[in-house]
């Protein structure tokens, strides 16, 4: 038998998309599955987007374009990232569209990590992550943090995994799964640690429009000391509600991102031309409907939070961002039949119709990932199961 590719053996299949397959499934047989796993808005995409979309299609803009992106979005990408995050230097010739934010970041750690090379990043992460590193052919490096840090890296741990093998330091903020943010100052005491370390700084900020008020949103590329390396990673999914439409883009240094668009000309080209011209119309007119979703979002957060509040032997944090109640079932699963938050989540679904998504993928085991994109009706029902299944597995 031949053997098949070491780093991609080596790489975890997504659980998060495994578990919402079989959630899917389930629905398919009639089951009435509550499903809190998922990793996207639940509202429609606004009117204008998909307006634009149709109109790229009866004006046949539906052929290949730029392998690195419509000139019109890409002027548009370089506007908001000089605008709202304040990155010095940016300009379209600097900013790389590509098929949702994930194949941005697949594409700069492609682009940047050559076998031997350590990629730093603190648990819980975002799923991919480790599996991109190591199919990138690096090492994942990763820092843990606890609740009471806030699910936050602290300086003197940053300077002490700094090697001269890292090659990336991955920052997201507000975080999938946690929800938790860096304030400014936080950023900037990160960036005093990095400036001594000539590495690339890959910051993912999908989430950076849907936060609450508590922590300013703060972009690392914008300080002048590290924007020569540093890779701002965004999309259209989770700000616009598009996460079907699959356009993510990302800035940084000029030699990254001309390495990273030829590995994106040499597999997929450029991004869906429609999904451009929708991703355009997001980007230049879309301010009231993200608004009205962020809200809608801090209400539900809010919602979530008193539904939780009750349940006994669990600990979690009010988010700062994103859509996510990252819950610590560790005290709980002492007393419980289970003894994993794997298995606590298998149970749920199977036994109690609740799909949540366990610690264990992102890093964190003993924790559990609620999305709190969903109805009030649906999240009053996920709460009871959970709690049903706390009760019962014990
Ligand atoms: N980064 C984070 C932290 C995410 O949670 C996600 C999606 O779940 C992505 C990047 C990629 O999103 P997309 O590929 O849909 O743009």
């Amino acid at each position: 038998m031949k053997q098949l590719s070491t780093r991609v053996l080596a790489a975890n299949e997504s659980q998060t998309l495994a578990i919402n397959a079989k959630a899917k499934a389930m629905k398919a047989q009639g089951i009435d599955v509550v499903s809190l796993s998922t990793g996207e808005p639940d509202f429609p995409t606004p009117q204008v987007v998909k307006d634009a979309a149709i109109n790229a299609i009866n004006q046949n803009l539906t052929y290949y374009t730029e392998s690195n992106g419509i000139p019109e979005l890409r002027k548009a990408i370089a506007e908001k990232f000089r605008i709202e995050n304040k990155l010095p230097n940016v300009s379209p010739d600097t900013v790389l569209v590509s098929t949702g934010g994930k194949h941005s970041i697949f594409n700069a750690l492609l682009a940047m990590c050559n076998e031997g090379d350590d990629v730093i990043l603190q648990a819980p992460y975002w799923v991919s992550y480790p599996a991109m590193i190591q199919i990138a052919g690096a090492r994942p490096v990763i820092l843990e943090t606890s609740l009471s840090s806030r699910y936050k890296i602290t300086p003197a741990q940053l300077k002490a995994a700094l090697t001269s093998q890292t090659k990336c330091v991955i920052l997201n903020s507000p975080s999938n799964p946690t929800g938790t943010m860096y304030t400014p100052d936080e950023i900037r005491a990160l960036a005093e640690v990095l400036s001594d370390h000539e590495c690339f700084i890959l910051s993912d900020e999908l989430y950076e429009k849907i936060s609450f008020g508590s922590v300013e949103h703060y972009s690392i590329g914008s300080l002048p000391e590290l924007a020569h390396r540093v890779i701002t990673v965004n999309g259209v999914s989770k700000a616009y509600s598009m996460t079907g439409w699959r356009i993510g883009y990302m800035t940084g240094p000029a030699d990254l991102i001309q390495e990273a668009a030829k590995v994106q000309g040499q597999s997929t080209s450029n991004a869906n031309s429609i999904a451009q011209r929708a991703a355009l119309a997001a980007l230049l007119h879309t301010a009231d409907d993200v608004e009205r979703m962020r809200k809608e979002f801090a209400r539900r957060r809010t919602m979530f939070a008193e539904l939780l509040s009750p349940i006994p032997n669990i600990e979690f944090l009010l988010p700062d961002g994103a859509f996510y109640m990252f819950v610590d079932i560790r005290k709980a699963l002492q007393t419980m039949r289970v003894q994993t938050s794997f298995e606590f989540c298998k149970e749920a679904l199977e036994q109690h119709h609740l799909a949540i998504v366990p610690g264990e993928a992102f890093g964190a085991p003993g924790c559990v990932r609620f999305s709190f994109a969903a109805s009030d009706e649906t999240l009053q029902k996920g709460i009871a199961r959970f709690a049903k299944a706390l009760q019962e597995l014990t």
